[in-house]
């Protein structure tokens, strides 16, 4: 993939929270929200029973939001080609991004709102220093289901801490199963240590870990079948992921994608898969091998096949910004509201009435797409 310009980072247009407070009543902000209270007054007096609705975090699609990701950094110790910028570092400061107290007071916010599920992921989660107390803090809240997203490199020695925290599962990102592949699309040396975290984790309690390999037409897709043997010997979860154009380096054209259809008609040509049933909001469509190997593989097709129809998910950038899609035009400023000292009923307010207004989906397919400015590094995936 070429290298073009530096990437366009941080020119997402965030919705101020300060609107919320401090904007004169006739800002479009204020009046969003008081008639988000005003409809959720009437729809609460004609909801049974009340008590359960409050719990619940609606958008006005209907769909139930349960899923948080919440990025804990965007600093990482990888720069891989379809998602990092192979130019120097560009950091948020470590005072724009959310503190632990800050972080467990929103943690708890939305767990009184509904969420069930909570994802830590980055940037790379692995690096920020404390990562497993927080887990331990989000266990002790009873989160449902606690995950992260890693690549693997410092996996190895903090996997037993991570465990006895409270995760309960992990994803591991892996492009490539020759090292001199995985070294020039991670653009580190790291191919043995992020194996070995590997190994260390399907030998815990984590086991099956889940192996993400985002495909990139050209780059890595002549490796679909050795990651289903992969599969198969290790007894891990193959994810295959669709490119998205979330790329710093602005690379992605549409011809780098690699369909998870022909994904599926590739291993299925060679070892026959069976089909899983899932849960209408999960990402993946999941499959096992019919010949009984261990293993299982996942197809994830937001380009392709998208999924928001079902789409349980919101995002919490590391700089307090909440997103209601990976590519939404517009991120919203928690961080502000809680910096202003909002109660904690202002923020439940404002999330209910920024998660009202989510996507129906995302319009990667649209003639007129244009990718966020935020890229997944920024984001977290
Ligand atoms: N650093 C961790 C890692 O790599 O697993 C967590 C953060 S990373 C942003 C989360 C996920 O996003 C990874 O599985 C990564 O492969 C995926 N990802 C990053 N850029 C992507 C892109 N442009 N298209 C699809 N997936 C992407
Ligand atoms: Fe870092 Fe993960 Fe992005 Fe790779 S995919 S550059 S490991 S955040």
């Amino acid at each position: 993939m070429e290298t073009p310009g530096p990437p366009e980072l941080g020119k997402e247009r965030t919705r101020r929270k300060t609107a919320y407070f401090r904007l004169a009543p006739a800002s479009k902000y204020l009046d969003r929200a008081i008639l988000f209270l005003e409809k959720g007054k009437q729809e609460f007096r004609r909801s049974r029973p009340a008590r359960n609705r409050a719990m619940t975090l609606l958008d006005k699609f209907g769909r139930q939001i349960t899923d948080l990701r919440i990025s804990i950094t965007d600093r990482c110790n990888f720069r891989c080609v379809y998602c990092r910028s192979a130019d120097p570092e560009n950091y948020r400061d470590h005072d724009e991004i959310l503190s632990w107290p800050e972080l467990d007071r929103l943690a708890k916010i939305f767990l009184s709102l509904g969420i069930r599920k909570i994802r830590i992921t980055g940037g790379e989660p692995l690096v920020r220093a404390g990562v497993e107390d927080y887990i331990a803090r989000l266990h002790a809240l009873g989160v449902e289901d606690l995950s992260m997203t890693t690549n693997g490199h410092l996996l190895a020695e903090r996997c037993e801490r991570l465990m006895e925290a409270g995760l309960r599962r992990i994803n591991i990102s892996l492009d490539s199963l020759d090292p001199g592949r995985f070294e020039r699309i991670t653009r580190t040396k790291s191919f043995g240590t992020v194996m070995h975290g590997i190994d260390v984790a399907q030998k815990s309690r984590l086991a099956p870990a889940k192996v993400n390999a985002v495909l990139v037409r050209g780059l890595n897709d002549d490796e679909v079948e050795s990651f289903a043997e992969f599969a198969r010997e290790r007894g891990v979860i193959m994810r295959f992921i669709e490119f998205m154009p979330l790329d710093a380096d602005r690379t992605w054209t549409r011809s780098h994608v690699v369909p998870a259809a022909e994904v599926y008609q590739r291993i299925h040509a060679r070892w026959p898969l069976v089909q899983i049933p899932h849960e209408r909001s999960e990402t993946a469509r999941k499959y096992r091998f019919a010949d009984g190997a261990p293993g299982e593989i996942g197809l994830i097709a937001p380009v392709t096949q998208p999924f928001c129809g079902h789409c349980s998910r919101i995002r919490l950038t590391a700089d307090g910004k909440l997103r209601t899609c990976l590519f939404s035009k517009e991120d919203h400023d928690l961080r502000g509201l809680l910096r202003e000292g909002a109660t904690d009923n202002d923020v439940e307010t404002y999330i209910r009435s920024v998660v009202d207004e989510k996507e129906e989906g995302h319009r990667i397919n649209s003639p007129d797409f244009v990718p966020p400015s935020r890229t997944m590094v920024f984001i977290g995936g």
